[in-house]
């Protein structure tokens, strides 16, 4: 892997855009997003936001700063991906007419023998995708250990620290295997000892809980048909002893929660609640079959979920209640989930596919969820989920300059963009949201993480992405053979 520069959170020096659209999305809730600027100013400087605004910025506004003209483009918080599996991207379209478990089934065997090396090319690919995409901070879920960490986890963290993104690697687990009625064959199992171990040193290494942080571990033993009831809790003990975030799968399919009404006696959410796995500082993949009462402990215990709209219908397992979430006062982000569940697709991708699958699960149909509140999704939903609310998700003086610039003056995009129309939220002068989540994905003009730039006029700056490709195709050979 090649790297062309060396970013570091702030070191982006000081840095203005201007002349830009700018959605800020520092509103108090998903349906009342917060100030837009038709013709905008940002200026970055240590790494973090210290100013927004209309009109030009301040003439005295970071002396010696870079200045980049943004017309044509959209300003908006940088993507945040709240659930992955970055080392799938070695088995894509792979069981392409199975279900969740018939895919596993297939799938698991092929994955015990992926190793670090692996893991940082594949993690470098989707990564590097991923930014391309115009996110600056993601997840990943690993949670095959069948024969220790081996470096797994850190080989993840240096490719995030190439690419140069804000990443939270989940440290998974699965320890309930066939001879015990779970999914996995035993081979890809870990023994629960040496998982809670192993998961505790993850985060004395790893995590870092400074606000600027790139880095932070959560503890993320893997779902209810794979992990045991006492692995379950214990880990969720562990990460409330060393104050660290909790991640699982649950509800995502019907199979799941047949399963989990069969050999637990409740519905997944019921389930989860029983074992200590619903809080403030949980956030919990997928959440496609919850009932009405499930919705409402969500919300009463303050547990966020990570909605995953791409992955969910390639693998036919529904589409998440998403509207009833929000309206019962449950944080919601978005997540691509791995990449051989979704082929690469992208968190932009993902803001649209939230939109049109809400309108066809919803009997609310087209008032079911705006362009605006698929934004919040992909931003503040996701900082809720990754406990970052007030560091990343919105652009507001003291936040960290997490910041995207998409081109909505393409011929694609204009129309939308820039006429379209008196009933658009912005009337006659249009509306550049609508065209960032309505259009099809917008150019990446720049991409700012800790206000260095990654991304700009859609190419990454931190690696060559010719060379990742190469990396991850000779990695996905000697896995195939
Ligand atoms: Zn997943």
């Amino acid at each position: 892997m090649a790297l062309a520069t060396d970013p570091q959170p702030g070191h982006g020096g000081p840095l203005v855009i201007e002349n830009c659209a700018i959605a800020t999305m520092d509103g108090p809730r998903h349906d009342d997003t917060g100030a837009e600027h038709r013709s905008g100013h940002i200026v970055v400087s240590g790494g973090r936001i210290t100013a927004v605004g209309e009109g030009s910025a301040p003439a005295d506004a970071a002396a010696g700063a870079r200045r980049i003209d943004g017309t044509g483009c959209l300003a908006t918080p940088g993507l945040i991906n709240t659930h992955h599996h970055l080392y799938q991207w070695l088995t894509q379209g792979r069981a392409q007419q199975s279900s969740l478990f018939d895919w596993l089934t297939e799938l698991y065997p092929v994955w015990a023998r992926i190793d670090a090396a692996q893991v940082h090319a594949a993690a470098t690919a989707g990564l590097g995708w991923l930014a391309l995409s115009g996110y600056t901070t993601s997840t990943d879920h690993h949670y095959i250990f069948p024969s220790g960490d081996r470096g797994v986890l850190e080989a993840e963290i240096t490719a995030a620290a190439g690419v140069g993104l804000r990443f939270h690697p989940c440290r998974g687990s699965m320890d309930h295997g066939r001879s015990a009625g779970g999914l996995p064959p035993d081979t890809v199992l870990e023994d629960p000892d040496e998982a809670l171990a192993a998961t505790a040193e993850a985060v004395r290494r790893f995590h870092d809980p400074s606000p600027s942080a790139m880095v932070r571990v959560a503890v993320a033993p893997c779902s209810p048909f794979s992990v045991s009831s006492r692995l379950m809790r214990e880990m969720a003990e562990l990460a409330r002893g060393l104050g660290v975030r909790l991640h699982t799968h649950l509800a995502e399919t019907r199979e799941e929660d047949a399963y989990c009404r069969q050999t637990r006696a409740r519905t997944p959410a019921e389930y989860a609640d029983e074992l200590g796995w619903l809080g403030e500082d949980v956030w919990l993949a997928h959440c496609v079959h919850l009932d009405e009462p499930a919705v409402k402990r969500f919300a009463v215990t303050g547990t966020s979920v990570a909605h995953c709209p791409t992955s969910n219908a390639r693998l036919g397992a529904g589409i998440a209640p998403v509207r009833q979430l929000l309206r019962a006062g449950v944080p919601v982000g978005l997540g691509v989930d791995g990449s051989a569940s979704s082929e690469g697709t992208t968190l932009a991708g993902e803001l649209h596919q939230a939109l049109l699958v809400a309108r066809v699960r919803d009997e609310h149909g087209p008032a079911a969820l705006s362009a605006r509140q698929a934004l919040w999704l992909g931003t503040r939903g996701g900082a809720a989920c990754l406990g970052r609310t007030g560091e990343i998700g919105a652009l507001r003086p003291g936040m960290l300059a997490d910041v995207a610039l998409w081109r909505v003056d393409t011929l694609a995009h204009d129309a939308i963009a820039h006429t379209a129309g008196p009933s658009g939220p912005s009337g006659a002068d249009g509306d550049p949201v609508a065209a960032l989540v309505f259009g099809p994905p917008a150019p990446l003009e720049l991409l700012l993480v800790g206000g260095a730039p990654v991304v700009e006029r859609g190419e990454l700056r931190t690696i060559d992405i010719s060379a990742a490709a190469r990396d991850v195709r000779a990695a996905r050979r000697r896995l195939a053979t």
